[in-house]
């Protein structure tokens, strides 16, 4: 069931990155809202999935002082041989430790913002979004399950005459992505699956909701003045996403609904820089020991995606890709 919270005023932010050139045109600044509607067991953010606010503990700078033990009301956290030891089932996200750490080793992922405070903070990068054709794109998680409080903060932007992009798994009602859409410049949508049941076995939820969704998306884009744009993006996973047939359906449904609509199809490598996350929220990851894709995998599969159907011209890959020995020995020297 989806939980969409329709607070206006306020949200569960969990980072606010500057200087992105990944999610949009331009330079833009990017808003990660809490909380998500899928689970996809190859998550690069695990810690936007759960809509409060955690703590991790990060071992390297914590002195050993107990402070954090001495403040924590829930009696949520022991310190052992093995480190900081957080109850999670106790732990209620308050941040008094992580206020009172000296160390900084406690870390508390996920702030609440008024959204005045929010306005005010991304619009001081309105000097590079004006020089490079950027703005602000509004990601998650689900930027969805915070519907009310991210349609109401897209339309202050839109007002300031800021351009904006929502970022979605499309995996939402249509309420809430109604609420969201109008004050949207641009939608990056991603598609992850064609097929429902690999889509449920990787991500917990069949891709009916999400289907529909984009489809709607296409016809709103095609009868309203904005959005005025739509990129798809389909992460590449090892063993999940990044298979041929995958990536064959993806474009031929591309290709049949959206071809009149779809301005941009990001194929985005995997990686694998949120290891240390899974760490520090105490959860395995199924990709822990996943190599990057090489540049030879990417460039096959991008070939893939622009035989699909779809104008090739749309196609592009992006993010890193893993060197090959012959690569890192260039690189060595180059360093030298
Ligand atoms: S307050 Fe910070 S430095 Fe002190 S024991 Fe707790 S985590 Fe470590
Ligand atoms: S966030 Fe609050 S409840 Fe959780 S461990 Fe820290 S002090 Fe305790």
């Amino acid at each position: 069931m989806l939980t969409e919270n329709l607070n206006n005023n306020q949200a569960t932010i969990l980072e606010i990155v500057r200087m992105s050139t990944e999610d949009g045109p331009g330079i833009r600044t990017t808003v990660f809202l809490k909380g998500c509607t899928l689970n996809c067991s190859w998550c690069h953010n695990p810690e936007s999935i759960s809509i409060k606010p955690q703590v991790c503990w990060v071992g390297s700078r914590c002195i050993g002082c107990k402070t954090c033990i001495e403040v924590c009301k829930e009696n949520a956290l022991t310190l052992t041989e093995a480190g900081m030891w957080i109850d999670r089932s106790r732990c209620t996200g308050c941040g008094d430790c992580a206020a009172e750490c000296p160390g900084t080793a406690m870390e508390l992922m996920g702030k609440i913002w008024q959204i005045d405070n929010l306005v005010d903070e991304v619009n001081k990068d309105r000097a590079y979004f004006e020089t490079s054709g950027g703005g602000i794109t509004i990601s998650g998680g689900e930027p969805a399950m915070q519907a009310g409080f991210a349609g109401a903060f897209l339309k202050s932007l839109r007002e300031k005459g800021l351009h904006t992009a929502l970022d979605t798994c499309g995996h939402c009602s249509r309420d809430a992505l109604n609420q969201t859409l109008h004050y949207a410049a641009m939608v990056l949508f991603d598609l992850k699956l064609i097929d429902p049941k690999t889509h449920k076995k990787f991500t917990g939820h069949d891709n009916k909701r999400i289907l529909d969704n984009l489809l709607y998306v296409a016809d709103y884009i095609r009868s309203h003045v904005y959005p005025n744009a739509l990129w798809i993006r389909t992460p590449m996973i090892p063993g999940a996403t990044a298979v041929f047939e995958n990536i064959a359906g993806i474009g031929q449904f591309v290709a049949k609904n959206l071809s009149d609509v779809v301005d941009r199809w990001e194929l985005c490598a995997f990686n694998n820089l949120c290891r240390d996350k899974y760490l520090r929220l105490d959860q395995k990851w199924a990709f822990h020991h996943t190599e990057l894709l090489t540049k030879e995998d990417m460039d096959v599969l991008t070939e893939e995606a622009k035989s699909s159907g779809v104008n090739p011209e749309i196609v592009f890959p992006t993010g890193s890709t893993r060197l090959q020995p012959e690569e890192m020995k260039q690189e060595i020297g180059d360093g030298l």
